[in-house]
């Protein structure tokens, strides 16, 4: 079954279409990443699943529900931003926790969502600090466990290892695919690094200027891309 999909959907800026006809469905459980070059729609593709822009055209499905329309708090997604926007006066605790109190989620519920989504994450020691007092690695853990206690059908992930240095950035990969396998959930994840891409999409869609070029697991985008926008953006090096 699809878990989100797009049908014809176009969204335009100041009289000029940043997404063009995406057509695209996101398999359930699936691990698919939006790649592409800086400002060829990844972000506004991603934001259109959370409801926080609308389609000039077209239609977006959450499962079988069309989202048009529809407020970002009554998708059940959850969303993961480049710059983390943890809260600085809440500690981790507070920062994971805040969603659930919004939603009137029982306290002990809480405090049980929160304890299992650090553990996963291994921050369970970690619930009492203040963003400040973090790493920005743990910083990037806490902000995954914020998605993960809303136990949303989809994950959108929007460039979130970018501001990590390389090595950690290497590792952090390896966690959110671990992170995948363990929530059983479908990631939509949005990066402009091909590696990135190669390495963590189960199937991979590349986009430029708007359009999807090519879609398709990494290994058939590799030995069959579709056109040299795909094979000189596959083909270069990190
Ligand atoms: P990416 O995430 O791939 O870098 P974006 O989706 O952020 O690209 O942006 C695609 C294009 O749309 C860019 O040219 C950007 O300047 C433009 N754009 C994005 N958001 C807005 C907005 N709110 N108003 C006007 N133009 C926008
Ligand atoms: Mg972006």
């Amino acid at each position: 079954m699809a878990r989100v999909s797009f049908v014809h959907v176009y969204k335009r800026f100041d009289k000029v279409d940043v997404v063009r006809d995406i057509n695209l469905e996101v398999k359930d459980q699936e691990f698919l990443v939006l790649v592409g070059p800086s400002g060829c729609g990844k972000s506004t593709c991603l934001r259109m699943i959370a409801g926080l822009e609308e389609p000039t055209a077209g239609e977006i499905y959450i499962g079988d529900m069309l989202v048009n329309g529809v407020e970002p708090k009554e998708r059940n997604v959850a969303m993961v931003f480049q710059n983390y926007a943890l809260y600085p006066h809440m500690n981790v605790f507070d920062n994971m926790a805040f969603s659930l109190k919004l939603r009137g989620v029982p306290r002990q519920e809480i405090k049980k969502r929160v304890q299992e989504a650090a553990e996963i994450l291994e921050i369970a020691h970690l619930l009492n600090r203040k963003p400040k007092e973090l790493s920005g690695g743990q910083r990037q853990r806490v902000a995954l466990g914020r998605a993960i206690v809303r136990d949303a059908q989809v994950f959108l992930m929007d460039e979130p290892l970018s501001n990590l240095d390389a090595k950690l950035r290497v590792q952090m990969r390896a966690e959110i695919i671990k992170l995948h396998r363990r929530v059983q959930t479908t990631f939509v994840y949005v990066t402009h690094d091909q590696v990135e891409a190669m390495t963590m999409g189960d199937r991979i869609v590349v986009l430029h200027q708007g359009e999807i070029q090519q879609m398709g697991p990494p290994q058939e985008l590799y030995d069959h891309p579709a056109n040299m926008f795909v094979a000189g953006f596959i083909g270069s090096p990190a």
